[in-house]
């Protein structure tokens, strides 16, 4: 499915659309209740997440993909830290890239295998920082 086209197999398309956007908690409980049967739940929530972004629940509007607005905004949020956090993560490790793994692991708080696998796809990177060290 491209695009939009997943609109047309919407659950909501032939249900009340006020109940999407209504103030009332049992007119927005019956509307999570019906996404939770909708077939394209999931491309419906990540149409919500491209349209709102950031915004905060107060900038957010309805019932998308079962989840009201604060659902959405905590989400968004918990999403942005865990990236922060594994951005974080990343740094220490290769900011350290002759350091034993077990002892990376624990500098940057993460396993063992987390460590060979960021090495590994930074293994490129990690050589091209060595090679200009060498050269310097
Ligand atoms: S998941 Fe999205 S498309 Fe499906 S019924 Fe709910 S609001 Fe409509």
């Amino acid at each position: 499915m491209s695009n939009h086209e997943w609109t047309g197999q919407a659950t909501c398309a032939s249900s009340d659309p006020d109940l999407w956007f209504s103030p009332d908690p049992s007119d927005v409980a019956k509307a999570k209740e019906i996404c939770t049967g909708c077939p394209v739940r999931r491309q419906c929530a990540e149409r919500a997440a491209e349209f709102e972004g950031n915004l905060s629940h107060s900038y957010r509007h309805g019932v998308w993909a079962a989840q009201d607005t604060h659902e959405r905004a905590a989400q968004r949020k918990g999403r942005h830290e865990r990236s922060r956090r594994a951005a974080q993560i990343r740094d220490a490790i290769l900011a350290h890239p002759d350091v034993p793994a077990d002892i990376a692991a624990k500098r940057a708080n993460c396993s063992v295998d987390h460590v060979y696998r960021v090495r590994r796809l930074h293994a490129a990177e990690l050589a091209t920082a060595t090679d200009m060290a060498v050269a310097a």
